[in-house]
């Protein structure tokens, strides 16, 4: 007999890892006068790693490769996700085939517990895994990416009513608001 087995709901702690994996590399917002961390690095990439799972494994230039494609992958399945069109079987493949490899893995111990992550290839599986989740779960409208001009920062949007459009108020928010108000003082059309 086949059944089904119904999901808990992705917690958004872990939405937003895999929103934050894959719009860091993208972000192009070089007018802003804040910094984003590329994360293209194996330094920072590294920092980011041991601050959001349970290892203290050092990022190497050649794991940088494997980690570049996979946020590739992932970049363009979400696109296509929020354009509401199909998405590329190839990179839906590939996704699966890193989902599938084994991840960290949590061991309970009589004071805690403790996770076995021997390389940075369980933690690649990890996020692939939670990306699986997440593109696979995700009802339309609910990832979207930031209105802000040449941002590619992509996010979760929690309103209810759809109607956040930026990554951040303070990063394209005011950046925005400011050029449409400067756009009107001239006598332009606003564009906003
Ligand atoms: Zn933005």
């Amino acid at each position: 007999m086949q059944y089904r087995m119904k999901f808990t709901t992705m917690p958004k702690w872990s939405m937003d890892l895999i929103l934050e994996f894959i719009s860091i590399n993208y972000s192009t917002n070089k007018r802003s006068k804040l910094s984003i961390p590329k994360l293209d690095s194996p330094e920072e990439f590294g920092s980011w790693v041991r601050k959001n799972f349970p290892t203290d494994l050092t990022v190497t230039e050649k794991d940088m490769a494997a980690v570049r494609e996979l946020k590739a992958a992932l970049f363009r399945l979400t696109c296509a996700k929020i354009a509401v069109e199909p998405l590329a079987e190839e990179d839906c493949n590939f996704l699966n085939e890193q989902a599938a490899m084994p991840r960290l893995l949590p061991a309970l111990k009589v004071n805690g517990i403790t996770w076995k992550c021997p390389s940075m290839s369980e933690v690649l599986a990890q996020i692939a895994y939670l990306g699986v989740r997440l593109l696979g779960e995700l009802r339309q409208g609910q990832i979207r990416k930031c209105a802000g001009e040449n941002c590619n920062i992509f996010f979760y949007d929690t309103t209810g009513n759809g109607h956040r459009r930026w990554c951040s108020m303070a990063l394209c928010g005011n950046r925005t608001k400011v050029g449409t108000y400067n756009r009107r003082k001239r006598g332009e059309k606003a564009e906003d």
